[in-house]
């Protein structure tokens, strides 16, 4: 009898893990089985370039269908697996169905968190995680119209940029004393906040939303010093949190995402997990971190499938992220929690291009580069191979960091 892998979730992580399970050499029945209706899509475009029309749902499919077909990768989408019962190896599906398998790939991702105000099921209010609510979000744009992006994370302030291109008046509302308080440096935050302002784009800190207004659909937005914003549109981005449960109800151990090695092995032989819904040990920095990310999906999602043919890749691969902002290109290398000191090389108070180092007792541990892609191919490379350099190096523009590569 072929063996069969079914892989649970239908999104960036399946997208690798299904056709390296190929190329590691597993020749039996390959099963994505995903709530959503479509075949796996570059998830980052739906509040860049898809949300602002540029691109189409077929343009931003991840694979065409043509490779799953070829690799011979089965889908049952719009479907939810509900419970895992590893004594005897199936799974049970929301439609009563019950499934069996040999290997099973947890793929879960995320979902947004959502907040229980007074108001937030009216019409025009929306989150924003996947392609039906990019959807419905477009419904409501409009030039003129008022848009409310609550939260000023990576996908607020995106999603505010998008929306300002397409003529409408946004304002963002971020409790936090500034934007990106959780992930950037405060220069970095105010230098978004300097971006926004001078592209049209209002944000309030230190503004909380205490409810939302309106007849039909949201008219109002009411904030806790007691404003109240005109809104036709509500965007609502306050964060995320991993798909889990249905591994913690299997008795897998779960901690901040679901526990795995560095293999994408869990705490049984034969589930893997791979993605965001992954908390998962990393040794450049020396911890169990768990990411939201598409690199690092991707990357999972090939050591995943080399475990499940009973291969082994190790993930070490240093976390990289970006973000897209009206003209800025943001590229993020390795992680900045814990730093206790910054660097800027650049000019951060004019124009729209500088790096921002981060160091932790003298060592670099991340950069945010900002339009300075060289930067962040340098950096990518110190992080990665761990090579010393001083804060004096680091800020001074006529050193080329490059020569350090060589060191
Ligand atoms: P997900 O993409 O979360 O997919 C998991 C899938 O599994 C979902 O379709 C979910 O519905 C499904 N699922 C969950 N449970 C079940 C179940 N029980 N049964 C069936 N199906 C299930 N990352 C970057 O690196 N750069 C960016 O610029 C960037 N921008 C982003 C912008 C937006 C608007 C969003 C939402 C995310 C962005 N990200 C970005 C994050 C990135 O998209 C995620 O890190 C990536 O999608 C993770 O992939 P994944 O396969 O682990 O999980």
């Amino acid at each position: 009898m072929p063996k069969t892998c079914i892989i649970i979730g239908a999104s960036h992580a399946a997208a690798e893990l299904a056709p390296s399970l190929r190329q590691e050499g597993w020749d039996g029945r390959i099963l994505i089985i995903g709530d959503e209706s479509y075949l796996p899509y570059h998830r980052p475009t739906l509040s860049k370039a898809f949300l602002s029309g540029e691109k189409s749902a077929d343009d931003i499919l991840i694979r065409p269908e043509a490779v799953y077909e070829k690799n011979n990768i089965e889908f049952m989408l719009n479907v939810r697996v509900d419970s895992i019962n590893r004594a005897d190896k199936t799974i049970t599906l929301n439609n009563g169905e019950i499934l069996d398998y040999d290997k099973l790939a947890l793929c879960t991702g995320s979902r947004v968190r959502t907040v229980p105000l007074s108001g937030i099921d009216l019409p025009g209010i929306h989150y924003l995680r996947d392609l039906s609510q990019v959807e419905g979000i477009m419904q409501d744009v409009g030039e003129g119209k008022h848009a409310i992006i609550v939260g000023g994370g990576y996908i607020g302030l995106e999603t505010a940029s998008v929306l300002r291109k397409l003529g409408m008046e946004v304002t963002v509302l971020e409790m936090a004393p500034r934007v990106l308080a959780r992930v950037t440096a405060p220069e970095v935050s105010e230098f978004y906040s300097r971006m926004h302002a001078e592209e049209g784009v209002t944000i309030l800190t230190d503004v909380a939303v205490s409810g939302f207004e309106g007849d039909e659909h949201v008219s109002r937005v009411i904030c806790s010093n007691g404003e109240t914003l005109p809104a036709n549109l509500v965007i609502v981005g306050v964060g995320i949190l991993p798909n889990v449960e249905i591994a913690q109800d299997a008795g897998l151990e779960v901690d901040n995402g679901i526990i795995v090695d560095e293999y994408c092995l869990t705490s049984d032989p034969d589930i893997v997990a791979a993605g965001d819904c992954t908390s998962h040990p990393n040794a450049l920095y020396n911890q169990r971190i768990r990411l939201e990310s598409v690199p690092n999906a991707s990357e999972q999602g090939k050591s995943a499938a080399a475990s499940i043919c009973g291969n082994k890749i190790a993930y070490q691969a240093l976390p990289w992220f970006w973000s897209d902002q009206f003209d800025v290109k943001l590229r993020i290398a390795g992680l900045s929690q814990g730093y206790d000191e910054v660097v800027i090389r650049g000019n951060r108070h004019e124009g729209r291009e500088f790096t921002a180092f981060y160091l932790k007792e003298g060592k670099l541990i991340a950069a945010d580069c900002i339009n300075t892609a060289k930067d962040f191919m340098i950096s990518k490379a110190l992080l990665s191979k761990e090579i010393p350099v001083t804060p004096e190096a680091l800020a001074d523009e006529s050193f080329d960091l490059k020569q350090l590569l060589n060191s």
